[in-house]
C-alpha cells in the first residue's frame, strides 16, 4: 500500500492521526494522484468537548479519513493521557499546503464557505500567490444545509469538476455537511473542513502574531479579537480539567 499512514491516537473519543503538517500534506497529495478519497477534519478541543457533550457528534468527526489536531488543547490532552501527538497542525496551514500541490499538479479546487464575496476574494488572492492554481468555483456558505439549496451547491461542485473541495462553514456544521453529502460528489478526492480559513486567505481575518502561535496562545488572540467566542471557549477549561479527571479516574 502506498501513501502515508500513521498510528491514530485516541483523545477523549476522537481518533487523531499522529502526523506532521508535511506528512499530512504528502498523504493527501498521494491520495489525489492515486484516486483515493479523503475527508479531512481539523478538530480543536472545543469540538472534542462538543462530542463529549453531544455524543452523536463522534460518529460525524470519526467518519473522516484524516483527523488532525488543530489546537494546543488537544496536544496537551494527548500528553496528559500518556499518548503524545507530534504537535498541533493548523488546518489553515494544511489548506495552504493543499493549494500549493494542487497548483503544481493541476488539481482543480472549489472554495465553499464564508460570507458573500469572501470565497471570491480568497480565490483572487490565492491565484496571485500560487502560480497555476485552478479555482473552478466559489460559493458563499450561507445556504440551507439540507434540501434544495444544498442540492444546488452539490450540483455546482459536480459541474465544476473539482477534485479538492474546501468546506468552510464553521464547526460542526461543515463536518456534518461533508459526511451527509460526500457520496453525491464522486469527482471530489479531498474534502477539507476548514472553519474560518477562507477569511484568513481573503485577508478579512488575521491570524495571531507568530509569538502567540509559538507560545500556544493563538486561542487567546482569537478571544481578544472576537469576544463573542467566549461562550464556546468556556469548553476549553472544561475539556482540560475533564481530561485530568478522565485520566485519574479511568480504570
Ligand atoms: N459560515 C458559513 N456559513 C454559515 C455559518 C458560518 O459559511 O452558515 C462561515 C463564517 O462566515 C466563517 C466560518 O464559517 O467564515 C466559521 O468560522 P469560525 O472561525 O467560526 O470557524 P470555526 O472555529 O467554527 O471552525
Amino acid at each position: 500500500m502506498s501513501g502515508y499512514t500513521a498510528p491514530r491516537i485516541f483523545v477523549r473519543g476522537v481518533y487523531f492521526d499522529n502526523v506532521t503538517l508535511e506528512e499530512a500534506s504528502e498523504r493527501l497529495r498521494t491520495s489525489v494522484r492515486e484516486g483515493r478519497r479523503e475527508t479531512v477534519f481539523t478538530p480543536n478541543s472545543e469540538i472534542v468537548q462538543a462530542c463529549i457533550d453531544e455524543p452523536a457528534l463522534y460518529g460525524v468527526i470519526n467518519a473522516a479519513s484524516l483527523v488532525i489536531p488543530d489546537g494546543i488543547g488537544v496536544v496537551k490532552a494527548a500528553r496528559i493521557l500518556g499518548t503524545p501527538l507530534k504537535g498541533k497542525v493548523a488546518g489553515v496551514d494544511l489548506g495552504r499546503c493543499v493549494l500549493d500541490f494542487s497548483a503544481q499538479d493541476g488539481v482543480p479546487v472549489y472554495l465553499l464557505g464564508g460570507k458573500p464575496g469572501v470565497a471570491e476574494t480568497a480565490a483572487e488572492r490565492l491565484c496571485g500567490e500560487y502560480a497555476g492554481l485552478n479555482v473552478v468555483g466559489t460559493r458563499d456558505g450561507y445556504f440551507a444545509k439540507t434540501g434544495a439549496e444544498t442540492d444546488e451547491v452539490v450540483r455546482a461542485v459536480n459541474e465544476s469538476g473539482a477534485q479538492v473541495l474546501f468546506v468552510c462553514l464553521g464547526a460542526p456544521a461543515q463536518e456534518k455537511w461533508i459526511v451527509e453529502n460526500r457520496d453525491r460528489m464522486p469527482s471530489v478526492r479531498v474534502f477539507l473542513g476548514l472553519g474560518g480559513s477562507l477569511d484568513v486567505y481573503a485577508g478579512t481575518v488575521k491570524r495571531a502574531p507568530k509569538l502567540f502561535i509559538r507560545l500556544g496562545l493563538e486561542w487567546f488572540y482569537r478571544l481578544l479579537k472576537e469576544p463573542r467566542r467566549i461562550g464556546r471557549m468556556m469548553r476549553l477549561p472544561k475539556f482540560y480539567f475533564g481530561t485530568w479527571i478522565y485520566k485519574l479516574t479511568k480504570k
